[in-house]
């Protein structure tokens, strides 16, 4: 039935549980544990639960279990694990897969978190990971070697918007033998193709478009049942990652609303990227669709839109960017993405600061860009808002 359903109907009633009293808005089991009508019944339960049977809330919930299934009819997955972050994601389907001695092959560009991730713990515990320039396709098909356990991206990488060539890697991954694992945020479940061009895992942080809101923070692992239930689930059960029960009831809501205000926000995008990017004080702006994007050609194949987010330069660096963010008025200076609200962050001093300076340079993380999460708000507002605040970039 659901297979059927169209992606706007199961964004509204894919997964749905309804208790005895029939409620129509889905409910909040806010319970950590669940009563077995007899120990004969809890033994049988521990030794393997139903779909409509459940342990303890970091295993499973009524209300998590919903928004699982409801994020998996719209990625197209069999199946996928709600997480209490998108760094609990990332995290936890390499770390779930992987062991010592394991090779990894990594896109380079990827949010400062997953580079840590990459770099230093796996690193730690004795998987190699070799980075790659992701946007360089010969680049992949020399780092991916027989045997290569897990290839991982970022579908378009954040802040600097590169665009991977997925269908190309997955394919040169598939030959190796190598898990496809996606970041996929901000390709967003609505414009995402991720599982038809070759990921077999996709992640993606729920905190950006599924809230939609910037009120919780959580994650999603999808990717096929025996990985999500032999791969996964033993490891983020164990481990602790779990959604709760009260988060996964609001990124419920969220998907219900997630396609209007992501088409609405990437709409503005785009817009503000063509109006802004003759403007005196940008000195360079990345969008994918623009046809100025190193990679639009690419970016035509390969996404559905170019999002909701934009990233562009400002001239005369760092001075001039802080300039521009502290002129702002209706753009809050923040570090989320994919909320209602539109918010302008500085990569090298803020959600990049980690790094070296030289790896910054080499991501083409500038001291003068700027990274732009368009909102909900009037396009014609945002506009005028983003030139007020270059007119006051440029007056130095
Ligand atoms: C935000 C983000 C994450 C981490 O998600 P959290 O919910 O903040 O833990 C991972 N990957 C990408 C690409 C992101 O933008």
């Amino acid at each position: 039935m659901t297979r059927d359903w169209k992606p706007r109907t199961r964004a509204v009633h894919a997964g749905s549980r309804r208790s005895g009293y029939g409620e129509m808005s889905e409910a909040i089991f806010l319970t950590q544990g669940f009563v077995y009508d007899s120990a004969a019944a809890a033994e049988a339960r521990f030794l393997e639960a139903g779909p409509d049977e459940f342990i303890y809330a970091r295993y499973g919930n009524p209300t998590v279990r919903m928004f699982e299934e409801r994020i998996a009819a719209l990625e197209g997955t069999e199946d996928a694990f709600a997480t209490a972050s998108g760094m609990a994601a990332v995290a936890g389907a390499l770390m779930a897969m992987l062991r010592a001695g394991d090779r990894v092959v990594s896109a380079r560009a990827l949010f400062g978190s997953c580079l840590y991730i990459l770099e230093e713990v796996l690193a730690r515990y004795g998987v190699d990971v070799a980075f790659v320039d992701g946007t360089d396709p010969a680049a992949w098909d020399a780092a991916i070697t027989p045997g290569t356990r897990a290839v991982f991206l970022e579908s378009v990488s954040n802040p600097t918007l590169e665009v991977i060539d997925l269908p190309h890697v997955a394919r040169r991954a598939r030959a190796a033998g190598a898990t496809v694992v996606v970041d996929n945020v901000f390709a967003t479940p609505v414009f995402s193709r991720a599982v038809a061009q070759g990921a077999d895992v996709v992640v993606y942080s729920a905190t950006k478009h599924i809230d939609g809101q910037g009120r919780a923070l959580g994650g999603v692992i999808l990717g096929s049942r025996s990985f999500i239930r032999k791969t996964v689930e033993p490891f983020l059960k164990h481990t602790g990652g779990a959604m709760s029960p009260f988060t996964a009831w609001l990124m419920l809501k969220g998907i219900e609303t997630m396609e209007l205000r992501v088409r609405a926000q990437a709409e503005t995008a785009a817009r503000l990227a063509a109006g802004l990017e003759g403007h005196p004080a940008v000195a360079r702006m990345l969008y994918p669709l623009l046809p100025s994007h190193p990679q639009h050609h690419l970016a035509r194949q390969v996404l559905a839109s170019g999002g909701t987010v934009l990233s562009f330069e400002v001239r005369g660096g760092k001075a001039a960017a802080f300039r521009f963010l502290d002129a702002l008025g209706i753009v809050k200076i923040s570090n989320n993405l994919g909320d209602a609200k539109s918010i302008a962050t500085h990569p090298a001093t803020t959600t990049h600061q980690r790094l070296p300076e030289a790896q910054k340079a080499a991501l083409g993380i500038t001291p003068g860009l700027v990274r732009l999460s368009v909102g909900l708000e009037d396009p014609d507002d945002l506009l005028a808002d983003l030139t007020q605040a270059l007119d006051t970039a440029a007056r130095a």
